[in-house]
């Protein structure tokens, strides 16, 4: 109508005359100076033409170029000088949390603005955004969910999707519904950004886009492999020997790529090699029991020397170590911070670079230090591409990141620090340059970085599909295997196969592969389809409280801590919570009541000390829990708080919720006369890390046992673990909906056969037929 007209004509030229305002002032002219020296300022021209003669375009360019905070903003800039700034809405994707916020913020202090106004964010659960909000940075997550309610994305302008060359499960989804998007929305414009070359793909992928290359400057970098670095820090020869142990584990993997069909052959030479690399990888302490790059002594030695070397022989400039998790970083830093001199506060600044930083913390980490004080930034992998620290003129490289894998033979998921791939450690080693000639310490040796593979194997290819699958069903994109048929490298049948028939057995989709009411319910929730059917059910049930803590223990971490060299009192302190109902859910969740409780009487802290608990990990819990009750309150699945907690005590309930939640993850128990025996239907018998209450019981006096996760490294272990009943495992295992009662025994039976329990169909049956008579009453 011409009176919006009027309204939108009269906000575009307000929002002109604020940018016009900020470019004459003086901090404004200044921060435009700043801007202009990065090298994709030559290229806006260009760039903005490009954009409004293609629908798709791909920019590629080195890292640091300024392709994420300028290119979105020249787009910004360029709608509102033409007086169309109320009419545009932009939307950059981020691959994580950390790069929306931070780049936001940095994008919004360019402008001379708070966040909120002309810019702002969204991740998950979280965001500032105005009614003014033009150009909005947000997880890639976040943009497929607004694309779950409105499949046109009405009003939207741009789109950018960054950050592409890392090639992550969603992005790669996130293009496809894009490719069909583009011909319903002519004008709709999309802006592919990728750091690396890699760009020819992309563009071919849409059919042949434009691309246009950002040409970066970095200083050249001179690499040191850890045969160099022994020399230089003086490090025992053992060390090295052991290390270079590892490649094989390389050659295992290449191996296990080539002839993945062949399994036994592979089984045979994975033993091998593992044992020849001499399990240290191996650490079943942790939650993250594979995590480590060889956390304990050698890894962390070595990195400390080479820190000590910088810091003591090296010109000044900031360190960045690149680890592969969260859990080493902790622990590395721990074991710095009691260092003479590195823990040495008046000499170094020791920082650790994770995703829920806030923006005191990112300060600290984006600005230089003071003089004489050796900035050290501990960093996982996202510091790769995602955030550019520019005073980093030393990098040490572990070379190695956290990786899920997943193996369709077995549907096993495994988490394990693999070697990066040669780009990666390109990558690694060019943070170093940025303002200087730079030196990185690449902790392997030279024949294992040729070893590398050049790119990493693309998310989609090597992980559960679960989600994705329910989210491809959501949206209405039709058959799954055939929509996922489309991507730009198509994952495997058997992988989507797997998928498709795990949300089946959980009831998310029924057998036409059609949504179910659970299913649809499950896909607006952001967490794994298995813990949203906890948290539904803990609401349904009227047990929301406890179910909370252990679905946030689960998606955040292990709160329990495993420290080596006090391993048996730790053990001992987790026993106590179980007060020996074989359940590592119910542990946790009592060890988390127990902390609120001393948390009420400003004992929190020495309750963690005393019981080996980490109080970081339970305040995190504490604050996942709080955002899942918005999001249930959101979705109309809790409106009283009070009532949903009526039966919060009956421990018989939350174990049969988990149960659940974690089927199929069932094994059988076999008692025995000194030990305990455990099967699984996929991978025979099976293990428990000892850090499960049930690895510390004689017996378990439970036939079935529910996990979370299992990973296989030379024998398949399983996580934490909850002991439950015939009864339960009949009423709480799958889906009733399911092709009704019918279907659900049938699909049980199959179970039940499996495990030789012949017994218990009988039971079941005599069940129903009470079940069905009641229903006909
Ligand atoms: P690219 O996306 O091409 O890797 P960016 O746009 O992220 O490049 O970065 C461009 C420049 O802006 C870099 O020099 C980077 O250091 C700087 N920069 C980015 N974020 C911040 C911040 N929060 N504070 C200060 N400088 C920043
Ligand atoms: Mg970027």
């Amino acid at each position: 109508s011409p009176v919006a007209e009027g309204i939108l004509r009269r906000k575009s030229l307000q929002l002109r005359n604020i940018q016009q305002d900020w470019q004459e002032s003086e901090e404004g002219q200044k921060m435009q100076e700043l801007r202009r020296s990065l090298p994709a300022y030559k290229e806006k021209e260009a760039l903005l033409n490009a954009i409004s003669r293609n629908q798709v375009i791909v920019v590629s360019g080195e890292t640091g170029c300024g392709k994420t905070t300028q290119l979105p903003q020249y787009i910004l800039e360029s709608e509102i000088d033409a007086a169309r700034g109320a009419l545009c809405s932009i939307i950059c994707t981020q691959p994580r949390r950390i790069s929306a916020m931070s780049v936001a913020e940095r994008v919004a202090a360019e402008r001379g603005e708070k966040l909120g106004d002309s810019v702002g964010y969204k991740v998950r659960l979280e965001g500032i955004k105005g009614r003014d909000t033009r150009l909005l940075f947000c997880t890639t997550g976040i943009l497929l969910r607004r694309l779950l309610l409105d499949r046109s994305l009405r009003g939207v302008t741009h789109v950018i999707v960054d950050e592409i060359h890392e090639r992550g499960m969603n992005e790669d989804f996130l293009l496809i519904v894009l490719k069909e998007l583009l011909p319903r929305r002519p004008e709709l414009k999309l802006i592919l950004m990728s750091a690396t070359l890699n760009a020819e793909l992309f563009s071919s992928y849409f059919g042949g886009a434009p691309t246009i290359h950002i040409p970066g400057f970095t200083y050249p970098v001179r690499s040191y492999f850890l045969e160099n670095i022994l020399d230089m820090t003086g490090y025992r020869l053992s060390t090295y020997n052991q290390i270079d142990n590892y490649g094989q584990e390389k050659m295992w993997k290449m191996q296990k790529q080539t002839v993945r069909k062949k399994k036994s052959q592979i089984a045979s030479a994975a033993e091998d090699a593992l044992e020849a690399a001499d399990l240290r990888d191996f650490n079943p302490r942790t939650r993250d029991s594979l995590s480590c790059w060889n956390p304990d002594s050698i890894g962390f030695n070595l990195i400390e020397n080479v820190l000590c070397h910088i810091c003591r022989k090296e010109r000044p400039g900031a360190v960045l170590v690149f680890m592969t998790g969260w859990d080493d970083i902790n622990s590395l830093k721990d074991q710095l911070q009691s260092h003479p001199l590195l823990g040495d506060p008046t000499k170094v600044l020791l920082l650790a670079c994770h995703g829920s930083m806030d923006s005191s913390e990112q300060k600290l980490i984006f600005n230089r230090s003071e003089d004489g004080i050796r900035k050290i930034v501990l960093a996982t992998n996202m510091a790769e591409t995602s955030i550019t620290i520019n005073d980093v003129v030393f990098v040490v490289d572990c070379g190695k990141a956290k990786e899920t894998s997943y193996d369709a033979l077995n549907n096993t998921p495994c988490l394990l620090p693999a070697w990066i791939s040669k780009a990666s450690a390109r990558q690694r080693r060019g943070r170093a340059g940025r303002v200087q000639p730079g030196e990185c310490y690449h902790l392997y040796p030279k024949s294992v970085y040729d070893a590398f593979a050049e790119y990493q194997l693309p998310e989609l290819l090597r992980t559960p599909l679960q989600s994705l699958c329910l989210q491809i069903k959501s949206l209405q994109l039709g058959s799954i295997s055939e929509f996922l048929s489309s991507a730009l490298q198509p994952p495997e049948p058997l992988s989507v196969q797997n998928a498709v028939e795990y949300l089946k057995i959980i009831g998310a989709l029924d057998d036409n592969e059609n949504l179910t009411v659970l299913g649809r319910k499950l896909s607006v929730l952001p967490v794994e389809p298995k813990l949203g059917k906890m948290l539904i059910l803990g609401a349904i049930f009227n047990c929301l409280d406890p179910i909370m803590t252990i679905v946030a223990g689960l998606s955040v971490r292990d709160p329990f801590l495993m420290p080596f060299d006090k391993k048996d009192l730790a053990e001992s302190a987790k026993a106590q919570f179980s007060s020996r109902d074989n359940s590592d859910h119910l542990a946790l969740l009592r060890a988390f009541d127990g902390w609120k409780a001393a948390e009420r009487q400003q004992s929190g802290h020495e309750y963690c000390w005393r019981n080996f608990l980490s109080s970081q990990t339970l305040r995190a819990i504490d604050s996942l829990r709080k955002q899942f009750y918005h999001l249930l309150r959101d979705g109309g699945l809790v409106d009283n708080m009070e009532k949903c907690n009526t039966w919060s005590h009956d421990e018989h309930l939350i174990r049969a919720i988990i149960c659940s939640g974690l089927f199929p993850g069932i094994c059988s128990v076999v008692n025995k006369e000194k030990s305990v025996s455990l099967k699984t239907m996929e991978d025979g018998p099976v293990l428990l890390y000892s850090n499960s209450v049930n690895s510390q019981e004689p017996t378990i006096p439970y036939p079935w046992l529910v996990f979370n996760e299992k990973v296989k490294v030379n024998s398949v272990f399983l996580r934490d673990s909850t002991a439950v009943s015939d009864s339960v495992l009949l009423l709480f295992g799958g889906s009733v909906s399911r092709g009704g009662l019918d279907g659900h025994l049938k699909m049980l039976g199959g179970y039940l056969e499996f495990f030789m329990k012949p017994g218990l169909a009988g039971t079941y049956l005599a069940l129903k037929r009470e079940l069905d008579e009641l229903i006909q009453m």
